[in-house]
């Protein structure tokens, strides 16, 4: 069951996993975290990879540790058996189905991020106004300090009896009366 044979080559496989989502589960273990060990051609430790292309998703695979480099052997050899068609068909359903999941979460997340933005706004602005409103209500207690003064100063002015205006007109009546007065005893 096992060998390049069984199945498409690596190279030659769609990059399905691989176009902007990622693999839809993380791997396991690291790519040399296995036992017993499996060397390549060149006499290495090969990578135990999980393949996530449309062709075989979800199939482990050794390949040696240089692959896509000047110095790869070529090594290549799957660990599971073939997929039957109903089975590759419900692993890329399930894959399609987590990415559509992620990308979903995504952007709850992302409208969660604007609504605290949001909400981050509304209390800046609350504060904002809570500050005018005490600045406002500063005004207000000094114009009502200011009218409490006037007002106090205008019953003072009309309670005098000889207020500045009554002083005048004082003056004005006294003034004719000695005038009228001088003008009979002089023309009199
Ligand atoms: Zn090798």
């Amino acid at each position: 069951m096992e060998g390049s044979g069984s199945h498409s080559s690596q190279s030659s496989s769609s990059t399905w996993a691989t176009g902007g989502h990622g693999p839809p589960l993380p791997y396991r273990e690291g790519p040399f975290e296995y036992e017993p060990v499996v060397m390549c051609n060149c006499r290495m430790k090969a990578a135990k990879l999980t393949s996530w292309t449309e062709e075989n998703p979800g199939l482990r695979y050794y390949r040696c540790r240089r692959a896509r480099t000047g110095s790869d052997c070529g090594y290549f050899e799957w660990i599971d058996g073939t997929h039957t068609s109903y089975m590759k068909k419900l692993v890329v359903d399930l894959c399609k189905m987590i990415w559509k999941l992620k990308e979903e979460n995504g952007e709850l997340l992302q409208q969660l991020k604007n609504v605290e933005e949001l909400k981050r706004l509304n209390n800046d602005l609350m504060m904002e106004n809570a500050a005018k409103c005490d600045e406002l209500n500063a005004i207000q207690k000094e114009l009502a300090e200011r009218d409490a003064i006037l007002e106090a100063m205008a019953k003072k002015s009309a309670r005098g009896p000889c207020s500045s205006v009554s002083w005048i007109l004082c003056a004005y009546v006294l003034g004719l009366f000695f005038g009228v007065v001088l003008g009979v005893v002089i023309f009199g």
